[in-house]
């Protein structure tokens, strides 16, 4: 077809021009606001041991729709530590909790073993309260990282005597033997009370807990919590729960890390219906996560791993398409990288490919923002 001017066609063609301008500067006005909006929380939830494969199982061994698929942002982070190119979880922990890449074994502490400041150390400056849930041990590499300064991460019983003097206002998991149970005979237990702790050893509570003057510990098991296949039932997400109704009683925003720490067993063990089925606990863990952060609308939710373990990925059964296997290649943990997920406000800055350090740098930038710039 000829092109025909017409006077008129131009006129609405300026016309359109003119309206797309005034569109296209709300739409950017609208992005530029919520750029800018600074999440009042973060929740942190470290999946140990989850690479890709293992957040694929949730699409194939899950009886309801995977959490996962909520988010709207997804990254990969590069996980390598200082001193190997396959991390350990005490490493990769202090990447995300103080910013550094170190040695394997190594918890808050530098190359040098010279202590690095944690974010709960940096937020509690700033009025912000903290929690730490794991299916571990609390004393164990993952949430350790986020309270101590220990050379060796096996150091269990320093760690948690570190526990006690930390600005740690909430935490769940296991490990009560290294409070109760050690050489020094200090009773950690009656010392958290005396730093204002509501301890529990035995069950979390099963009503809303509403005396939220003070700070709340449980430990419910003497060492790691059982497999979820041993009748774990639901304590990380009923833990998750109680910490969100204590913590976001704080005007000034909350950190919460949570640990689905036993996925990374699953795949040392190479069991993979120990490793699925903790998978899925973590992702129903997300699921409660999410829902809150969804009517919160001021907190960021970012899910991510310390590494992959067991070289896991889910491969077919003698040929058959159909029929899935789960395979392992390996004992220890794998140097793939793994994927970040997050949603809320300014998640967008956690897509593409970085190292695990970055987390950190991400959160405490958006915790320090101020919310004019
Ligand atoms: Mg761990
Ligand atoms: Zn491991």
């Amino acid at each position: 077809m000829k092109f025909c001017f017409k006077p008129f066609l131009f006129l609405i063609c300026c016309m359109g021009f003119v309206a797309s301008c005034n569109t296209k500067k709300e739409v950017t006005l609208v992005a530029e606001k919520n750029s800018i909006t600074k999440p009042k929380n973060i929740i942190l939830l470290v999946g140990d041991g989850m690479g890709l494969s293992q957040v694929s199982a949730s699409q194939f061994y899950k009886n309801s729709k995977s959490n996962f698929e909520r988010f709207p942002i997804i990254g990969l982070i590069k996980t390598s530590s200082a001193s190997e190119l396959i991390t350990d979880s005490a490493s990769s922990a202090t990447a995300f909790a103080s910013g550094i890449k170190t040695y394997n074994g190594a918890l808050g502490v530098n190359l040098d073993t010279t202590s690095v400041k944690t974010i709960v150390e940096e937020i509690s400056e700033i009025g912000i309260s903290t929690g730490i849930i794991s299916t571990s041990s609390i004393t164990h590499a993952t949430p350790a990282a986020f309270y101590t300064h220990t050379k060796k991460r096996s150091m269990a019983e320093d760690i948690a005597s570190q526990l006690v003097t930390s600005e740690i206002d909430f935490f769940a998991g296991g490990g009560s033997d290294y409070f109760t149970n050690r050489k020094d005979n200090r009773d950690l237990i009656l010392e958290l009370e005396e730093k204002n702790f509501i301890m529990n050893l035995n069950s979390l509570p099963t009503g809303i807990t509403t005396d939220f003057s003070k700070k709340q510990g449980y430990l419910l098991a003497p060492k790691g919590l059982p497999k979820i296949l041993e009748g774990r039932g639901n304590f990380l997400s009923d833990a998750t729960t109680l910490a969100l109704n204590y913590l976001s009683t704080n005007e000034n925003g909350f950190f919460l890390m949570i640990e689905g720490a036993q996925i990374d067993w699953g795949g040392h063990d190479n069991d993979a219906d120990y490793l699925i089925s903790e998978l899925i606990d973590f992702d129903n863990t997300i699921g409660v996560v999410l829902d809150f952060a969804e009517s919160n609308k001021e907190t960021l939710v970012i899910v991510t791993a310390d590494h992959e373990t067991g070289g896991f990925t889910l491969g077919q059964e003698n040929g058959d398409y159909n029929k899935i296997k789960p395979v392992f290649s390996t004992t220890g943990h794998s140097a793939t990288m793994v994927p970040v997920f997050a949603s809320g406000p300014n998640a967008r800055l956690f897509g593409g490919i970085y190292e695990n350090t970055a987390i950190y740098d991400k959160m405490k930038s958006l915790f320090f923002k101020n919310n004019e710039n």
